[in-house]
């Protein structure tokens, strides 16, 4: 069966990263990961390894994720499940990308409940959807998985075309950032996330934040800085 893998931890903090596909949260979950030296945990790229890999997992998240919905609950959760229960995620984790539905969320907090542990904080970058487009439409992202530095070919593109800037590795474009999955997914997220910011909301945890400029270079180390602050 399939089991994450762990990695090493550090300060106390459990994070929900929110935002629309393309909103730059994957973006300022790496950066904040490694500033909290927190695990990074996306259920995207996950589901995107184990699509790489042609397991059993991955085929079946594929056949969700190519049309642009969301791999149903009852995986998805399991999958967290256990990888929130690597040892390395006992001081707290960037969750990105998940929770995705009501369902997710309350789970989430069953098995945080169980951990004696709680959500600290659940921000949600805002950004419009033209931006957001623009983005999807020309997001590279570092073939290297231990790396996976995010580009934009327009507005924050690598030194030499193709290849990342940290670690020499070639670009790749994922399947799913196409003009028409991405209209598909932001319709998801726009239905998905109301009951998600409510619910948040509700709890006290929830806050938005609204870059200055979206398309700047450093737009994603400002929502960190952001977060960061926040969080003190
Ligand atoms: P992302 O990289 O977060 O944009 O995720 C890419 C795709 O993976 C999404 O469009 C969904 O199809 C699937 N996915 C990722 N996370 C979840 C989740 N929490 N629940 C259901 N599907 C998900």
């Amino acid at each position: 069966m399939f089991r994450p893998k762990c990695v090493k931890g550090g300060k106390s903090m459990y994070i929900v990263m929110l935002g629309a596909p393309g909103s730059g949260k994957g973006s300022a979950a790496k950066i904040l990961a490694k500033e909290t030296s927190l695990p990074h945990i996306s259920t995207g790229d996950i589901f995107r390894e184990q699509i790489k890999k042609e397991t059993e997992l991955g085929k079946l998240a594929d056949s969700y994720i190519s049309k642009g919905q969301l791999v149903p609950d009852e995986i998805t959760i399991n999958i967290v499940t256990d990888r929130l229960n690597c040892g390395d995620a006992t001081n707290g984790v960037i969750l990105d990308g998940f929770p995705r539905t009501l369902e997710q969320a309350k789970a989430l907090d069953a098995i945080l409940k169980e951990k004696g542990k709680e959500i600290t904080l659940v921000p949600e970058i805002v950004i419009s959807d033209q931006v957001i487009i623009e983005r999807i439409l020309n997001r590279a992202t570092c073939s290297n998985k231990e790396c996976g530095a995010i580009y934009n070919i327009k507005f924050k593109p690598p030194k030499v075309e193709g290849v990342c800037d940290i670690c020499g590795s070639p670009l790749s474009i994922r399947a799913d950032d196409n003009e028409e999955t991405i209209k598909k997914r932001l319709d998801v997220y726009r239905q998905t996330s109301k009951m998600l910011i409510e619910y948040y909301k509700k709890n006290g945890v929830w806050t938005s934040i609204v870059p200055d400029d979206p398309t700047a270079g450093n737009a994603s180390e400002q929502v960190v800085a952001t977060i960061l602050q926040l969080t003190k």
